[in-house]
């Protein structure tokens, strides 16, 4: 791609990805045995829905409200192998419509609010559901691509005999 087609995005990407090489590039995360792996998939979900590490529990895994942060600063996963994609903003339309739908029929039914009063109740609990939900299903999305290996991360599960510690 020419310079000129480049938008400051793609140079600050490109400057990341330089930077990053000669820190980490063949070190890999930290050692598997003093990481707390997640029990489950759940476990690991629930971690980054909360926007912790899903690997280690122990660090944020955002950087910003969608950017994730390219190495775990607790166990040094590296998390630019993650690709949600739109797939967030799918979930969050899913659980916004299914929140969303009962509360429009109950207004419609039991109110005799005006139209432009239902429109703004409406879109405003739309639009803080939806922007509410994105970054926990962005989080819960990357957990999962973790836990099952999937777009170059490394399959990891804890050792058995530390299994259930925390349940
Ligand atoms: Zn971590």
């Amino acid at each position: 791609m020419p310079d000129s087609m480049q938008t400051p995005l793609d140079r600050s990407y490109r400057a990341d990805r330089a930077r990053k090489s000669p820190i980490s590039g063949d070190r890999g995360p930290l050692a598997a045995e003093s990481v707390d792996f997640p029990a489950s998939a759940w476990q690991s979900m629930l971690r980054g829905a909360r926007g912790r590490c899903p690997r280690c529990g122990d660090a944020k895994l955002f950087r910003h409200f969608l950017k994730p942060v390219r190495i775990c600063p607790a166990c040094e996963q590296d998390w630019t192998h993650q690709q949600a994609d739109d797939f967030p903003a799918y979930v969050a339309i899913l659980l916004t419509g299914h929140i969303m739908a009962p509360v429009i029929i109950a207004l419609v039914q039991e109110t005799e609010l005006s139209l432009a009063a239902m429109a703004g109740i409406i879109v405003t609990a739309m639009l803080v559901l939806m922007i509410g939900f994105l970054q926990p299903a962005k989080g819960a999305i990357i957990a999962l691509q973790w836990w099952w290996g999937m777009h170059g991360f490394t399959r990891e599960r804890r050792a058995p005999e530390i299994a259930g510690r925390d349940e």
